[in-house]
């Protein structure tokens, strides 16, 4: 970024920010020609959305929004154990109810089985997973028991399948310029036998990202750690890789992470003015008076 002529913040944003630091990049990356912007919003429909989601929400759509692209919306059901239809459904509903515009049909992953099929398949012919027997107790108990990646006793019923990453080092750039590296150890992208389809979130997501020429991922810093597991994914499908970003998480008095496991309150929609304005406030907007929802997004929209 050129960092000799930084563009004077919409009094709306405060400095020092997440919002400030997105705002200015986007009046650089709209300076380019041709600039190509894909975002997305992926919830997990294992439960209602919460204060702590709808921050990530308008964080990607407002980073989306000021860099001039397209935000597109995805229902991660793939764990069928703990997602359903209806409560994805009903994430929709609160994200419209509160104005967010997103491209419609929404993708489900529910839907794109035979796609991970296909990849997993090819990985397979590139000798990239390997069959894995160790239950996930073995596995935390006993780690170095696991020696699935050298082959398995013919008749052994396979739990998992894993990526081979062999222990790659991964260096990626964030949004900031600031550079991270991580090793990345075999993981899970399929569970159960090879002809199930029981597919792992961490296959799910790139080759989603992928078909969905998504250019830009903004999410919870709590999946940071899941990035270099991505790249290292989408290098062996020769996928592109997008520019990660990750948004400061909401917590609660003690530290923790507010998420639905741990009883976060459900969005208010009753009043969405002050939910969204909650959510503003949070990402290092200034406080401002609106009568209503369309207002709001007026207002955001057109720093
Ligand atoms: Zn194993």
């Amino acid at each position: 970024m050129n960092t000799h002529h930084v563009p004077s913040l919409p009094e709306r944003i405060q400095p020092n920010t997440w919002l400030a630091h997105t705002w200015v990049h986007a009046q650089t990356f709209k300076l380019n020609q041709n600039p190509t912007y894909v975002g997305r919003f992926a919830p997990s429909p294992s439960g209602k959305l919460h204060q702590g989601s709808l921050i990530t929400a308008l964080a990607s759509y407002l980073h989306a929004h000021w860099h001039g692209g397209v935000w597109r919306v995805r229902v991660e059901d793939v764990d069928t154990s703990r997602c359903t239809q209806a409560m994805g459904e009903h994430q929709l509903r609160t994200l419209r109810t509160l104005g967010f515009q997103f491209d419609e049909p929404v993708l489900w992953q529910t839907e794109r089985f035979s796609a991970y099929r296909a990849e997993f398949e090819r990985l397979r012919a590139q000798h990239q997973v390997y069959p894995c027997t160790c239950t996930r107790s073995q596995m935390a108990q006993n780690p170095s028991a696991h020696h699935c990646a050298l082959g398995i006793d013919e008749g052994t019923t396979i739990r998992t399948w894993r990526f081979r990453a062999d222990h790659q080092v991964v260096t990626w750039m964030d949004e900031a310029g600031h550079s991270h590296t991580q090793t990345v150890d075999d993981f899970v992208v399929k569970r159960g036998a090879h002809l199930s389809d029981e597919w792992a979130y961490a296959l799910a997501v790139v080759v989603d990202d992928a078909h969905q020429g998504i250019t830009h991922v903004v999410r919870g810093e709590d999946i940071r750690a899941s990035t270099a597991r991505q790249i290292a994914l989408q290098k062996a499908l020769d996928y592109p890789t997008p520019q990660y970003n990750h948004v400061p998480l909401l917590r609660n008095a003690a530290g923790e992470k507010l998420s639905k496991s741990e009883q976060a309150p459900e969005l208010d929609t009753l009043n969405p003015v002050d939910t969204l304005l909650h959510a503003w406030r949070f990402l290092g907007g200034h406080d401002f008076e609106c009568a209503d929802v369309t207002e709001f997004w007026k207002t955001v929209k057109t720093l």
